[in-house]
């Protein structure tokens, strides 16, 4: 991921650093070609045209045209703005901080990797932060789903909410939400079906499982490799239901990047974890620093 944004803007840089003293021309050039970067990489047309706008802002003051490495300077403030782009400094980490037991709502559309992810996060908490963690898979659409995260849940040894057949999605919330009081776990994992495209029926049943068990976190799952879409999914679904972050899986793929840099401008949203591979410990929190570092090299 990133590569192509990578190396283009590196491109750039290199060719700012050459030439000692930048006239206003040369900023006004350089951002022209970052503005073509940006949208090779799939970023939101809005949020090219801001983030140019601000650098060029900031690029033509006196600090930049005066110094004595330009070509640095404005890398420097281009890596700020991708900062700010990819949701500020820092990793937003999952908030828990609620009486026990914690509900996690995993959202999202199906085949982004949600049922994954919900292991992934399964285990990262019952081993890193040696919660208690229950999963429960609320999908009533599709006859193996319940049985998928079954799976997934023993791989990850954690256990999962026995199955009982003819439940509604809202009346499986319940009794995952009361084996969790019972049962004495820190987080139950509730993780709702998937649907191939949004519709208010989806978005209802959300609705309906939010208002039963007010979760702390509403996570959406998207798929990085989907690019616009990714951002699109995530604006409905946080008009729709509201999300309190996004994982981004498939980050190992060769998505251009577009994804990443406009959803926090676009939803409002921030990314908390990524995926990066199939098996259950490639989950990542999300630095937007480090991922500014990686994109200028
Ligand atoms: P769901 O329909 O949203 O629940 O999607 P699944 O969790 O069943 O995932 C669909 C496929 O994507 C599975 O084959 C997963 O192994 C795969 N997958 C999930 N996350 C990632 C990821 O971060 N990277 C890669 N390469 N594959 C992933």
């Amino acid at each position: 991921m990133f590569e192509a944004l990578s190396g283009k803007l590196s491109g750039v840089f290199d060719g700012l650093a050459k030439r000692g003293a930048l006239s206003e021309a040369d900023v006004t050039e350089a951002m022209r070609e970052v503005r073509l970067a940006m949208l090779d990489a799939d970023v939101a047309l809005p949020v090219v045209k801001d983030f140019v706008t601000r650098v060029r802002e900031r690029a033509v003051g006196h600090e930049v045209l005066g110094s004595i490495s330009p070509g640095q300077a404005v890398a420097k403030i281009v890596n700020d703005a991708l900062i700010d782009a990819l949701g500020g400094a820092g990793a937003v980490p999952l908030n828990l901080n609620a009486v026990a037991p914690v509900p996690i709502l995993m959202v999202g559309l199906q085949g982004s990797g949600k049922t994954t992810t919900s292991g992934k996060i399964a285990l990262r908490l019952a081993t890193r932060e040696r919660r208690k963690v229950l999963l429960a898979s609320l999908d009533t659409q599709r006859p193996a789903a319940q049985l998928q995260l079954a799976q997934l849940a023993e791989r990850a040894g954690v256990p999962s909410l026995p199955i009982v057949q003819g439940q509604t999605p809202v009346e499986i919330a319940r009794r995952a939400m009361d084996a969790g009081r019972r049962e004495g776990f820190d987080v139950v994992i509730l993780d709702t079906a998937g649907r191939l495209s949004i519709d208010e029926a989806l978005m209802d049943e959300v609705r309906a499982i939010r208002a039963e068990t007010q979760p702390a976190e509403t996570l959406l799952v998207v798929d990085a490799m989907t690019g616009q879409d990714a951002v699109n999914t995530a604006k409905a679904f946080n008009e729709a239901v509201g999300v309190t972050g996004v994982v981004m899986t498939r980050m190992d793929g060769d998505a251009r990047g577009g994804a990443a840099l406009s959803m926090r401008a676009i939803t409002g949203a921030p990314i908390k974890l990524t995926g990066s591979g199939e098996k259950l410990d490639a989950l990542e929190e999300f630095h937007p620093e480090r991922v500014a570092g990686r994109i200028l090299g």
